[in-house]
């Protein structure tokens, strides 16, 4: 793939850290004009956008908390403005819903609140965020939900994470056959651990890590680059005849 999105605009929750991070490098790469959103960490946002600047891309950063449903529609306007002054448009091409707290906390330990949260943003979000997107997302355009590898094989240490993630993968095939008349594309990347601030006690913990590349074909601990990479394939147009997938990016975890 060479520059194969110059001219598109992507909008990647998350792109402060981690995977979403990467995800924004990688489509900003291929020549999309990318907004990114954060929660908290608006040096990290900025540090994303100086990447991209420094390696000749465009980006831009917008603020959202995501657990709050009432952010969304306040974060499409706020789009809305910032393409319309930088393209005469608001039209977006791509829209990856990568944004997510760590879900870590076992059946004992459960709150109802924190189930609450855990949904808003790895479920509900990724839903509302996909229903304002609507209406400015291109014929042809690109859903890109992040799910995980755990939506099909759960771990008792994350049972509400799992579940969320699950119900992404069938957000996923259901919109998909509601997007696909207008040529929109909606698939899942599913990862597996994947070296990230969300897993810092895992990847740090020098016999976890042997264990789990023990347990991966590949032999080794996933990194951002890994995902961002089946991201921008799926929203290039080589990968325009794949829809309604949940697409694992894991280095091949527990075959
Ligand atoms: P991360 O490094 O912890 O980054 C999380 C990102 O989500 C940050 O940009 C953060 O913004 C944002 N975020 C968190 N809570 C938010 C909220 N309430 N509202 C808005 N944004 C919020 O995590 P990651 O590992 O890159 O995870 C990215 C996605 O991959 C998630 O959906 C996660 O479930 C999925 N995933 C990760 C792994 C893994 O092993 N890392 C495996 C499978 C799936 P701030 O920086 O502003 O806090």
């Amino acid at each position: 793939m060479s520059q194969s999105l110059i001219g598109k605009t992507a909008l990647v929750t998350g792109g402060s850290r981690g995977i979403g991070r990467a995800i924004a490098q990688g489509l900003a790469r291929e020549g999309a004009t990318v907004a990114l959103t954060y929660n908290a960490s608006r040096a990290g946002a900025d540090e994303t956008i100086a990447a991209i600047e420094a390696a000749g891309g465009q980006a831009f950063a917008l603020q959202a908390d995501l657990v709050d449903a009432g952010a969304i529609p306040a974060l499409f306007e706020k789009l809305d403005g910032e393409l319309l002054a930088r393209h005469g448009a608001k039209r977006l091409d791509i829209l990856v819903n990568n944004a997510g707290n760590a879900g870590w906390g076992g059946l004992p330990d459960a709150t109802p609140d924190g189930w609450d949260t855990l949904f808003a943003v790895h479920a509900r979000a990724p839903f509302f965020m996909i229903q304002s997107a609507l209406d400015r997302l291109a014929d042809g355009g690109r859903v890109i939900n992040i799910s995980s590898a755990l939506a099909t094989r759960p771990m008792p240490v994350v049972p509400i994470y799992s579940m969320a993630k699950a119900g992404i993968n069938n957000l996923t095939h259901a919109l998909a056959m509601e997007l696909g008349p207008r040529g929109i594309t909606v698939n899942a990347v599913a990862p597996g651990w994947t070296r990230t601030d969300m897993n810092t006690a895992v990847h740090e913990n020098a016999e976890m890590v042997k264990s789990i590349e023990a347990d991966t074909a590949l032999g080794r601990f996933g990194e951002p680059a890994d995902i961002a990479q089946v991201v921008a394939f799926l929203a290039s147009d080589q990968g325009g005849w794949i829809t309604g997938q949940v697409i694992e990016a894991t280095g091949g975890y527990k075959l």
